[in-house]
C-alpha cells in the first residue's frame, strides 16, 4: 500500500476467463452509446468510433488480468475544491504510472495486450484532433470501456468493489482506476 498526504493507494489484481467476461460484461453498442456523450468521442485514437469491430479484440484472447488502483482519500481532504486540484495534478501522474506498468507487463507476456485506465494520454493534444495518424501507435492502447466493457460491473463481480460518484467540486471517498492485460490463447 502506498500512502500520500491525500490518499492511500492499493493495487488490486485478478485474472478472469475472457469468455465469461465477454458474455456478461461486454456490450459494444451499449457502451459506445455512452461514449457518444463524452467530449472525447472521436477526438482520441484510443476512443470510439473505431474503424474495426472491438469484438474482434475480445475474441482474440483467452483471459483478462484485471489491474486496478484503488485510492481512498483522507477524510480531512474531502472539502470542495480539492477535486479539481487532484484531477489536474495527481490523476494524470497516477494514470501514466499505470499505463507504464501495464506496458511493462505486456512486454513480459508475448502475445498479450495492455488495456489502459481511460483514454490514451501520451500526447498533450491527440493527433486525431488534427486529422493525423497516431504519433506513437506502439504505445497507444485502448481502455476496457472504449472497447465496450463494463468497468463498474467488472469491479463488482471480480474485485468486490464498486464505482463511486461525487458531485460538484467535492472528491468522492474513493476512486478506482481499472486497466488490464489481455492474455493470449495457448498455441
Ligand atoms: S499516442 Fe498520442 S496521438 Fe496516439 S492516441 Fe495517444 S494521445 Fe493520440
Amino acid at each position: 500500500m502506498e500512502e500520500t498526504k491525500l490518499y492511500t493507494c492499493t493495487t488490486l489484481e485478478r485474472t478472469v476467463p475472457l469468455k465469461e467476461f465477454r458474455e456478461t460484461l461486454v456490450d459494444v453498442p451499449l457502451f459506445s452509446g455512452y461514449c457518444r456523450d463524452c467530449p472525447n468521442w472521436g477526438r482520441y485514437w484510443s476512443c470510439p468510433p473505431f474503424s474495426f469491430d472491438p469484438m474482434a479484440i475480445w475474441e482474440r484472447y483467452a483471459s483478462l488480468r484485471l489491474y486496478a488502483r484503488k485510492l481512498v482519500f483522507r477524510k480531512d481532504r474531502l472539502f470542495p475544491g480539492e477535486r479539481r486540484a487532484f484531477e489536474e495534478k495527481e490523476l494524470p501522474k497516477i494514470k501514466e504510472a499505470m499505463a507504464r506498468a501495464l506496458l511493462a507487463m505486456e512486454a513480459e507476456v508475448p502475445g498479450s495486450l495492455a488495456l489502459f485506465p481511460g483514454k490514451c494520454e501520451w500526447c498533450s493534444v491527440c493527433a486525431r484532433i488534427e486529422g493525423q495518424p497516431c504519433r506513437t501507435p506502439d504505445r497507444m492502447r485502448y481502455s476496457i470501456e472504449a472497447l465496450g466493457g463494463d468497468c463498474g460491473g467488472a469491479l463488482e463481480r471480480y474485485l468486490g468493489e464498486s464505482l463511486q460518484w461525487s458531485e460538484g467540486r467535492r472528491l468522492p471517498e474513493q476512486i478506482i482506476l481499472l486497466g488490464g492485460l489481455l492474455l493470449p490463447k495457448e498455441e
